[in-house]
């Protein structure tokens, strides 16, 4: 030891001083050992430990610590957890961190994170499953498949899906460690969980040393006791059995592991070291990346022993890093027809899959998906890094001179080269896009830029739907088996059987709440039952909220890099904010609708036409009543009546074009409830004389009193016009529904499906349709009242705003 290096850790102090006293220096360890034939004995390495020189700080992060060394060592020292706490004295220091070890910390902060881990326990559960990472990733049909097996002798076994922070702990990253491990524990301890079955050998390690509270068990153990049959009908053949090298000193795993390989009807045939003595694949403690070499020698020790024959395995790594070498076959292999493993970006797929089949398989009744702190923390500074970026890049464009090429006119000039074709140069591109899996957002930032908001989010949807709709027909009669080969899994034969059961609404929700990859997911509706009709519908229909949102947001981009931040980056920012967070109100909504549902009304046409008939005679007595009074008692009002009727007749004729300045004039004087009067009147006019035609009242109001104060008045009249045209609707088309209802055999007074509400939002929405038809639809259908009350308030919003956009 150096005697400068000041204070270290005292367990690194006690083990340094057992390993120059314990170690004789014998060299046993070091025959074995290319990393120790590298550096030294023990005794050695320990002699020379220096933590402040960064260089002999580092060498711990060449041993594999698979233990080989402790096995075999005469005088019972144990190197490995010397250079153990060697890499945590180094991580405590800040020389512990490498560069080539990111990619595996994402990988395990990806397995920790909200997505991807799951917890479901049903009632009474005190037993787990806990599959790990890599073994739902290369293997998630089988993992399901002892998920199955295993709940024959555990009824209320419980799931858990989510990472044990192994390459943290082999990193010396011990306080991360043990944060997480700790809060997984805590929570399985706070609900009963007393025993964890696990199936990498990696999670038994860390279950075993950490939480000692639980029983900790293979799942190969509970597989042996419970005696699978032999369902593998491949040829009995000899094998060779590779012992993962971090449950080396734990007998019963390596028991059940071979009675189950002698179950399946092969021979074993073991190799000099084996069990206590097993050699490492090459990928323990993450030495790969920093020496190779070192992590390569030990992969071609075993391909010496295994000398040709089948080697089997128990772990999904070691699988996977050997099976580069030679033949490997996981042990589930053999049990549950894996036919070829996943490996590279496709096993994350898998584990999401997976994870939503589990959701649908496991009785749970108390589930969680974990919130890695760390993680959220800068998830909750992605949006500030965002605009940091953003901030970067305006600087560059300035700085860099470039600016001169974002000129949306320019751009614009560009394109007017296409000439009237544009639109079609630009549509044709998104309907390639998909099928090509080109992703959309750099077509939709250039259809923003150049066609502006509003025909931006018109060309949009048209290209996408018909880009969607093109890739769903390649999917259903071009390529069907090129597709199916890209999209096997739980999770999309689900998508199948949700499409089955709701047709349309899949469609739908998949739009809306964007939980599949757009692309994948066109092909992937290909090869539903779904009807092409529906689905292409469905896609237009509810894909415009979340294309008017990025389009909106896409139009001001150019100007923001110019350093120009208009009302449309504002606006788009918002609509973005609203659009993500659809599915947490989608979630609350099935949430509560689950909760309280609500009994049906039975309804009967003739005491709804006798309640018809009394309001009609209610407002006729109302309406001749008021007349009457207004013409004797209050003649002022009366012709301050037929002022405002004059005014609105004047701006029904007139305010097509170049009258709009003169109505302008007339307004800016007014305020408060006088404004928002003639803006009542004047939507209704609109809404209910002229539904067909544009009185361009928004730009008069905007003129008048500002953009915002002059849009509140428009579009709460809109509202009202809106509120009031579903009630007459509802008065003349509502006994319709129920009358198709009891056709269908049910005499009930339920509201029309929810996807009606959308399809009248979507209408209210588009400045082009009459008010009064989405209205219609609102209250035509019956809607909820507080469902009505949401679509015409969102439908309205978004055509103010779309007005405001375009005008
Ligand atoms: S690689 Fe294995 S055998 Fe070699 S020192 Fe490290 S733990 Fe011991
Ligand atoms: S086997 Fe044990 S005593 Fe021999 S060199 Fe290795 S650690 Fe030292």
């Amino acid at each position: 030891m150096n005697s400068s290096m000041g204070k270290i850790r005292p367990s690194l102090a006690k083990m340094l001083a057992e390993a120059m006293n314990g170690c004789t220096g014998c060299g046993v360890c070091v025959r074995e050992c290319a990393y120790l034939k590298l550096y030294g004995t023990p005794r050695d390495i320990a002699g020379s430990y220096d933590p402040v020189d960064s260089k002999n700080s580092s060498i711990c992060f060449e041993c594999s610590l698979c233990g080989l060394c402790t096995a075999v060592c005469p005088e019972g020292v144990d190197p490995q957890k010397l250079f153990l706490e060697m890499r945590r004295e180094a991580v405590d220091r800040g020389k512990g961190s490498f560069p080539e070890h990111k990619g595996l910390l994402a990988y395990e902060r990806t397995g920790m994170s909200r997505r991807f881990t799951w917890y479901g326990l049903p009632e009474g559960c005190t037993t787990v499953f806990f599959p790990g990472c890599a073994l739902p990733g290369t293997r998630p049909a089988a993992t399901m498949a002892v998920y199955e097996k295993l709940k024959e002798s555990v009824p209320a076994l419980g799931l858990v899906m989510d990472c044990c922070a192994k390459p943290s702990h082999d990193l010396g990253r011990e306080q991360f460690f043990q944060q997480m491990f700790n809060e997984m524990t805590d929570w399985f301890k706070s609900h009963g969980v007393q025993r964890v079955l696990v199936a990498c050998p990696n999670c038994y390690k860390v279950f075993s040393d950490y939480a000692p509270q639980f029983e900790t068990k293979t799942v190969y153990e509970l597989l042996a006791e419970i005696t699978p049959e032999r369902i593998s009908d491949a040829p009995a053949v000899p094998v060779t059995i590779h012992d993962p090298c971090v449950i080396r000193f734990d007998e019963a795993p390596q028991g059940a592991v071979r009675t189950l390989i002698a179950t399946a009807g092969h021979s074993i045939e073991e190799m000099p070291h084996a069990r206590k003595t097993a050699l490492c694949c090459g990928e323990g403690g993450t030495v790969s990346p920093l020496a190779p070499d070192l992590a390569g020698s030990w992969g071609a020790l075993r391909v010496d022993e295994a000398a040709g024959r089948r080697l089997v395995t128990y772990c999904a790594g070691c699988a996977n890093h050997l099976g580069k070498k030679l033949p490997v076959t996981h042990v589930l292999d053999m049990l549950c027809y894996t036919p070829k493993p996943s490996s590279g970006l496709i096993t994350y797929v898998n584990r999401l899959r997976l994870k939503s089949r589990f959701k649908g398989t496991v009785p749970a009744a108390v589930t969680r998906e974990r919130v890695n702190p760390n993680a959220s923390r800068s998830g909750k500074l992605r949006p500030l890094l965002f605009l940091a970026a953003l901030a970067a890049v305006i600087i560059l464009v300035r700085v860099g001179g470039a600016s001169q090429y974002l000129e949306p006119e320019k751009l614009r000039t560009l394109f007017a080269g296409f000439g009237v074709v544009a639109p079609l140069v630009y549509i044709a591109c998104y309907i390639v896009a998909p099928a090509l899996m080109f992703p959309g957002l750099p077509l939709s930032i250039a259809g923003a830029t150049v066609f502006g908001p509003f025909w931006g989010v018109v060309y949009t949807i048209i290209g996408a739907t018909l880009g969607a709709c093109a890739a769903f027909l390649i999917a259903r009669y071009a390529a069907r088996d090129w597709v199916e080969r890209r999209l096997v899994g739980s999770r999309w034969n689900k998508l199948d059987d949700e499409t089955g059961k709701n047709g349309w609404k899949a469609v739908a929700v998949t739009r809306l709440i964007p939980l599949f990859p757009f692309n994948l997911l066109n092909f992937a509706f290909g090869l539903t039952q779904i009807s092409f009709l529906q689905y292409a519908v469905a896609t237009f229909i509810f894909m415009l909220p979340g294309t008017i949102a990025y389009i909106t947001f896409s139009s001001s981009l150019l100007g923001v890099l110019k350093g120009r931040v208009s009302r449309e980056f504002f606006i788009g920012i918002g609509l973005l904010v609203a659009v993500s967070l659809i599915p947490k109100v989608a979630a609350w909504y099935k949430g509560r609708s689950l909760q309280a549902p609500r009994p049906a009304v039975p309804w009967n046409l003739r005491r709804s036409l006798q309640r018809k008939a009394a309001v009609l005679a209610v407002l006729c007595l109302l309406s001749a009543g008021t007349y009457t009074l207004i013409r004797k008692f209050f003649w002022a009002l009366d012709a301050y009546l037929y002022t405002i009727e004059f005014n609105l007749l004047f701006v029904a004729s007139r305010l097509q074009d170049a009258e709009l300045a003169r109505f302008v004039e007339y307004l800016v004087p007014m305020s408060g409830m006088r404004a928002a009067g003639i803006a009542l009147a004047c939507q209704a006019m609109a809404a209910f004389a002229f539904p067909f035609s544009s009185l361009r009242t928004d730009v008069a109001f905007t003129s008048a009193f500002g953009t915002w104060t002059g849009m509140a008045y428009f579009a709460g009249a809109d509202l009202l016009v809106t509120g009031v045209a579903a009630s007459i609707g509802r008065f003349i088309l509502g006994d319709l529904l129920p009358m198709y209802y009891r056709r269908k055999g049910k005499d009930t007074l339920s509201p029309a499906p929810i996807w009606i509400g959308w399809a009248a939002a979507a209408l209210l929405a588009v400045p082009g349709i009459p008010l009064v038809l989405g209205a219609l639809v609102v209250g035509g259908f019956r809607l909820h009242p507080g469902r009505s009350l949401a679509v015409m308030a969102a439908g309205v919003a978004v055509r103010a705003l779309a007005l405001l956009l375009t005008r």
